[in-house]
């Protein structure tokens, strides 16, 4: 008999663009006709889109998500001479960002059962910096895997020690606490539209959100050669812009991103229920909050057999991530750790794995999975 097909994980961009292929493609078309390739109404009309889909007043293009979080920060005027405390459990992006910046990060630990920053370890920090950082000017928090940091906890920090909390938004688009929408809780908040995000773009992506308007207005400027008139340098700048053809592509995407963010749910939910009196655990889901599974984790202690009988029913996984970045080579030893390390960082890199989550995936594939899950009882 043949083996059944492997189901691509954890994320599946194809399949969700050939879900979406004849609504893409006019929009690819339109954009192509238009004659005008970067810096147009496309990418106008989505900022003005995805900042009202937010919330919020103002949504800045740009080429990325790292770079979203890089001007962000030089927006906010903070760079050399400045630290900024972000959590190690990441994409190494987040702390590649801060770098682009000229400012210093400093990585801590985070809550073992959501894996987003430890309030308790930035309090640690904020109380104690270490000898020698300079003043830490911002905290990035991540909203990682789909759900909120715990922010009740990290903003009142923020404001004690008068440091800005910016919002990294990668793999949280639509996730409220609340009742709001992540991204309205910060100075300002950062979005990657890679290929694989909630909201993907089918290249490179980025946008930063913010209540701000001269905010908005430094953000604009930095990302095209810091012109606020054509040809007129007033700040340095860089180039990080989101062509239209991404934004066309974007705009489209946009209209189908609560519905997929719901199938993300619905599918959660089954696996929740595979999984329910077994010996690992669903995820932990804020109670005050949604969760938009962006990755669907769980902890396993033998990951590597885990994922071999996975795959021998099918089944691929991902680990989001395997390496934490203060013991990856180019920032092991270098990189400043807070006061009370990384232990549960380095424990939750040995054994999280990423299921299975996107929205395309069929009613057959989810029983699949959840099938497979049932069997780690
Ligand atoms: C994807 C991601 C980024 C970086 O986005 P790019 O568009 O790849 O530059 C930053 N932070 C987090 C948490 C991410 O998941």
């Amino acid at each position: 008999m043949e083996s059944p097909p492997l189901i691509v994980a954890p994320a599946s961009p194809g399949a969700t663009y050939r879900a979406l292929q004849p609504e893409i493609d006019a929009a690819v078309a339109h954009a192509l006709g238009s004659g005008w390739y970067i810096l147009g109404t496309e990418g106008r009309s989505f900022e003005t889109e995805f900042a009202a889909w937010l919330g919020t007043a103002h949504a800045v293009g740009c080429g990325n998500g790292t770079d979203a979080l890089a001007l962000a920060l030089r927006g906010l005027g903070i760079g050399p001479g400045c630290a900024v405390a972000t959590v190690s459990h990441t994409a190494v992006a987040t702390v590649a960002a801060i770098e682009m910046a000229g400012a210093t990060p400093v990585l801590l630990d985070i809550d073992p059962a959501t894996y987003t920053l430890d309030p308790a370890a930035l309090a640690a920090l904020l109380d104690k910096p270490p000898v020698g950082l300079p003043p830490i000017r911002a905290v990035i928090a991540v909203h990682l895997y789909g759900q909120a940091a715990d922010l009740d906890a990290i903003l009142p920090l923020c404001e004690r020690h008068a440091v800005v909390l910016v919002e990294d938004c990668a793999q949280a688009h639509g996730a409220t606490l609340h009742g709001k929408r992540l991204s309205n809780f910060g100075e300002v908040a950062c979005f990657s539209f890679y290929p694989t995000k909630n909201l993907g773009a089918l290249g490179d992506g980025g946008a930063v959100a913010t209540a701000d308007p001269a905010l908005a207005a430094e953000l604009a400027a930095l990302r095209q050669y810091g012109w606020r008139q054509h040809y007129v340098s007033d700040v340095v700048g860089i180039n990080s812009r989101l062509d239209e053809l991404q934004a066309a592509i974007l705009r489209a995407k946009l209209l189908h991103l609560d519905a997929g963010n719901a199938r993300r749910g619905a599918i959660a939910e089954v696996y929740d229920a595979a999984l329910a009196d077994g010996p690992v655990a669903p995820p932990a889901r804020r109670a005050d909050g949604t969760h938009v599974f962006h990755q669907y984790v769980i902890r396993v202690r033998d990951r590597a057999a885990v994922q071999a009988a996975l795959r021998a029913q099918g089944i691929g996984t991902g680990v989001h991530y395997p390496v934490p970045v203060h013991l990856q080579p180019a920032y092991r030893g270098r990189v400043a750790l807070g006061p009370t390390g990384c232990q549960a960082t380095e424990a939750a890199a040995a054994e999280v794995l990423s299921l299975p989550m996107y929205p395309e995936l069929t009613e057959a594939e989810v029983a699949r999975v959840a099938a497979a899950l049932r069997t780690l009882h």
